[in-house]
């Protein structure tokens, strides 16, 4: 009787700084069904088996502390002998609160503004841009500790740093109330006022000052031009340096990160998708020609802007055009995707370097309106998580 070829993973094995990524498992044998353990016990018949349309493994770690996991399994098929076990060990060794890395991506120069990206213990993503007359830093991360202020000052050399906030999600507001503190003028949607109460977060909107479609941010020698593209929160804006076509998008259009597959989280608020492919749209129209690359809230990876948005295009497109038939699993199990089982996707997310999606709760403007609303196949509205 011929073996069932032993599983594989994506991502490997090794050592992550991510503080949960996401396990595929998968044998070569078409039709196998793979059994798994997490904690290091030898897998059996009885084991569960890993079904993708349920959702990636999700294997966490914990900030500032050393976490292992073992993932064993083995797969089995009709009519062929079962495969050995196989044994992957991950590791987690996740940034701790209260530091915060950076990298200089680009050196200032007299037409354009000097570029750095910051890191927060969740890898949060900002974006540190040093203009001639002033600097100014794209997001404010997740951790409330620490003096992300002070090291903006050190890096733009003491010229006066601002803080525009493109949306208002706990990922992108944690260092707002210092920047308020540090006498920093800070930018943020008004239009996330309650996208902000829901998540119980304590952030002064009214010392504040609106940030929305149409106005412009100059640090002198750089202008930021600012676009409103509601559909992740109503107030998101994407913040778009002309002179080198690097786009800031937040989460505007989604990251696709590999190991924590990320989509675009197009409706945590109660955007239809028709609205939130319209913005896109308007959005592409708005700044055709003049987009070069994308640096998105997540991402490690700096993104081709005309490829990925046109990827996210068509897996829109696609949803909103053909329906439920467009659809597939979602990456995140329905709990880890606010409820959402399924998902909007073009390319695969383990070998295009330019995939992209969206995890959808309603399909088209009228399913969000009728009573009671008509959800996606596979969302479970009663399934809520944290951010
Ligand atoms: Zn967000």
């Amino acid at each position: 009787m011929s073996k069932t070829a032993i599983p594989s993973v994506f991502p490997a094995e090794g050592v992550f700084e991510f503080s949960t990524i996401h396990v595929d498992l998968s044998s070569a044998t078409p039709g196998a069904r793979v059994h798994y353990t997490l904690d290091g016990s030898e897998p059996t018949m009885d084991s569960p088996v890993y079904i993708r349309a349920e959702g990636l493994l999700p294997l966490r770690g914990e900030h500032g502390a050393d976490i292992r996991h073992t993932l064993r399994a083995f797969a089995e098929a009709d009519g062929r002998e079962p495969s050995p076990v196989v044994t992957f060990a991950y590791r987690f060794c996740c940034p701790a609160n209260g530091a915060y890395r950076h990298q200089l991506l680009r050196e200032p120069t007299a037409d354009a503004a000097g570029l750095i990206r910051i890191e927060d213990f969740d890898l949060d993503k900002m974006y540190l841009l040093v203009g001639t007359e002033r600097a100014l830093l794209i997001d404010a991360g997740w951790d409330e500790t620490g003096d992300l202020p002070g090291l903006c000052r050190e890096l733009s050399g003491g010229l006066p740093v601002d803080l525009a906030v493109a949306h208002g999600h706990p990922d992108h507001i944690g260092q707002v109330k210092a920047f308020l503190e540090a006498g920093s003028t800070v930018y943020l949607p008004h239009a996330d006022r309650e996208a902000i109460a829901s998540f119980g977060l304590d952030v002064p909107v009214e010392r504040t000052l609106d940030i929305v479609d149409g106005i412009s941010l100059s640090l002198g020698n750089t202008v930021l031009r600012v676009y409103g593209v509601p559909g992740h929160t109503p107030g998101e804006v994407v913040l778009l340096d002309e002179g080198t076509g690097d786009l800031f998008s937040s989460d505007a259009f989604g990251s696709n990160r590999r190991y924590v597959p990320d989509t675009a989280w197009l409706q945590l608020s109660e955007c239809s998708l028709e609205s939130s492919l319209q913005g896109l749209e308007r959005f592409l129209k708005a700044t055709k020609g003049t987009l070069r690359r994308i640096f998105t809230g997540h991402n490690d990876e700096i993104l081709d802007a005309e490829a990925y948005l046109a990827a996210l295009q068509t897996a829109l497109r696609r949803a909103v055009e053909r329906g439920e038939d467009a659809l597939v699993p979602s990456l995140r199990s329905a709990a880890e995707s606010f409820g959402s089982g399924s998902a909007a996707i073009e390319g695969d997310w383990r070998i295009d370097p330019i995939w992209a999606g969206a995890n959808l709760r309603f399909l088209r403007e009228a399913d969000r309106l009728a009573v009671p609303p008509r959800y996606a196949r596979g969302f479970n509205p009663r399934i809520r998580t944290e951010l």
